[in-house]
């Protein structure tokens, strides 16, 4: 135990990831928070990851930079009197299982939308992780300055699409070139859009009473709130901050991140909202960062140095309670060993620094020599917990993957387990025979090259990979129940094993699953493997 463990620290802080589909506007979004926070001067230097396209090796010289810095995946800045960490998610085609892995390590999440186009299909991926970890979810309906959707059928995208209700905390008046601002629907003011100096600096709020607005706008956008307001007050969701924290509601806001109006406002109601560090589950019971004073942190995410001269990769660990400081003893639990934690750099806004300490709901990236696995637990000496295992994601994507060389086989199974180990790519194999024959499975189809290019570059080994129909994957969660080999199937669907010879199912289609499901009504399916 920590004694002089200092709890004001941890109930500060606020650790989110941002979720949006490619182009919402989420790194525009970030930007304007890290203004806020003061932790850049101007907004236009986050050096966020666009949309163009990469060549792959492109991509492997940011990944390459990546490697040595946790810098575009945490970023930290204070405001108002709270530590805030943000999750980067990467989006567009670098998207991966670490996409999902990087929402186990947040206590909340930001989902930013277009708004004249509403619930995209990244969206929906990335929320069905939220969901199925009840963390609350808020939502920033963004682009307000352009010609958006009507709010009422966005809400009803996102209550319908992603199966969540939702609770607008403000509400826009117009769009486009007649945006008029959002009503505060709890504070019963309207805040007046003007766009910030090309929405570089901080924006000048104006606020007005629902009287003062009707002298400042014209009657028809008064009378539209007006009546918008009743429909609202009769229909939608009170907010009821039980079903925001289980993520059952989520509250709505809607603001133009590019002109920063509406950013200040969502973010200090979302970090009045949202909770400190919440508690995870080891061995039975929550470890709570509230009560419990020794560290204690999981690996949710490993990033592999792909220099070869240089092997080393650095684990991410998100701080569950306690505190670290640089050097300290830990025991890793999966090694049953004691070690030491050091080299971990952390990024406030542009530069990198060491870490002096970190707190729980902080995330660190820690020097890793090759003995971490997603999911380990690492604990203060003496404590000996187990978190909880981090899903594996289904991979829609699948190939063959062979060596060209058989005399390579020795390099090439050592890179594949290497690479899975990072958990970049997932490998199974055919349900009836042993190793010859690799499936490889993926979240995002450019692992797949990076896959090829990174055999080649650092293990020396040139693959072959068939491109493979399936899309669909299924763990049997109750393997010892059935009888693998007399499952009723259908012509789409091929069983596989993965390395810890759990049984799976992949199919091409997806209305193939639940026929599956009816013919063996003993078989019990997931879309997530567990530890
Ligand atoms: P990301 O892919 O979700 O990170 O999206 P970005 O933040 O890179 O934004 C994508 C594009 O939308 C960029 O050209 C932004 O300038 C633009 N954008 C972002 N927010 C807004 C907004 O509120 N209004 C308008 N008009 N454009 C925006």
């Amino acid at each position: 135990m920590d004694k002089n463990l200092n709890f004001d620290e941890i109930k500060k802080r606020r650790t989110f990831a941002i979720i949006s589909h490619p182009d919402a506007g989420k790194t525009t979004l970030t930007e304007k928070f890290l203004l806020y926070g003061g932790a850049i001067k101007l907004a236009g230097s986050v050096k966020g990851r666009k949309t163009a396209k990469y060549a792959v090796s492109d991509w492997m010289e940011i990944e390459k930079e990546r490697g040595i810095s946790v810098s575009s995946s945490v970023m930290q800045f204070n405001f108002d009197g709270y530590c805030i960490n943000i999750l980067d998610t990467p989006g567009h085609q670098d998207f991966s299982e670490d996409t999902y892995r990087t929402l186990m390590a947040a206590d909340s999440a930001v989902m930013v939308i277009d708004g004249g186009k509403g619930v995209e299909a990244q969206t929906i991926k990335l929320f069905k992780v939220c969901v199925m970890r009840k963390i609350p979810i808020f939502t920033f309906i963004n682009k307000f300055d352009r010609e958006a959707k009507d709010p009422f059928e966005l809400l009803d995208d996102i209550e319908s699409v992603l199966g969540i209700r939702t609770c607008p905390i403000n509400w826009p008046v117009g769009c486009g070139k007649r945006f008029k601002g959002v009503y505060d629907r709890r504070k019963k003011h309207m805040l007046l859009f003007k766009a910030a100096q090309a929405g570089m600096k901080e924006v000048e709020t104006n606020e007005l009473s629902l009287d003062a607005i009707q002298t400042v706008i014209e009657k028809d956008f008064y009378d539209k709130l007006i009546e918008d307001m009743e429909l609202l007050d009769g229909a939608s969701d009170e907010l009821d901050m039980d079903k925001v924290s289980a993520g059952e509601l989520s509250p709505v806001f809607f603001g133009s991140a590019l002109t920063n109006f509406g950013v200040e406002t969502f973010l200090k109601y979302f970090l009045n909202m949202t909770t400190s560090p919440i508690g995870r589950n080891a061995n039975g019971r929550i470890i709570d960062p509230m009560k419990d004073s020794f560290f204690s942190a999981f690996v949710f995410k490993i990033q592999a140095n792909m220099n070869k001269a240089h092997r080393d990769r650095i684990a991410f660990i998100r701080i569950c309670s306690g505190k670290y400081i640089p050097g300290m003893e830990v025991y890793h639990f999966q090694g049953n060993k004691k070690i030491r934690i050091n080299q971990s750099t952390q990024m406030m806004a542009d530069e990198r620094k060491i870490v002096e300490e970190a707190y729980a709901g902080d995330i660190i990236g820690v020097f890793d020599s090759g003995i971490f696995s997603i999911g380990d637990t690492l604990c203060a000496d003496g404590e000996k917990i187990q978190f909880e295992g981090i899903p594996t994601f289904a991979p829609g994507y699948f190939a063959r993957v062979r060596q060209i060389d058989t005399m390579k086989r020795k390099q090439f199974t050592k890179g594949v387990y290497q690479i899975a180990q990072e958990g970049a790519i997932q490998i199974f194999q055919e349900f009836n025979t042993g190793m010859e024959e690799i499936i490889v499975g993926v979240v995002g189809e450019l692992q797949f090259e990076v896959l090829t290019y990174r055999l080649k570059s650092e293990y020396n080994v040139e693959v072959k990979l068939d491109r493979l129909p399936y899309e669909h994957i299924r763990w049997i969660e109750n393997p010892l129940e059935v009888d693998i080999d007399k499952i009723q199937g259908t012509s789409d669907m091929k069983k596989i094993k993965d390395l810890k010879d759990r049984p799976l199912l992949i199919f091409i289609n997806p209305w193939s699953i639940r026929m599956v499901e009816e013919r063996n009504p003993k078989l019990r399916l997931s879309e997530f493997g567990r530890d």
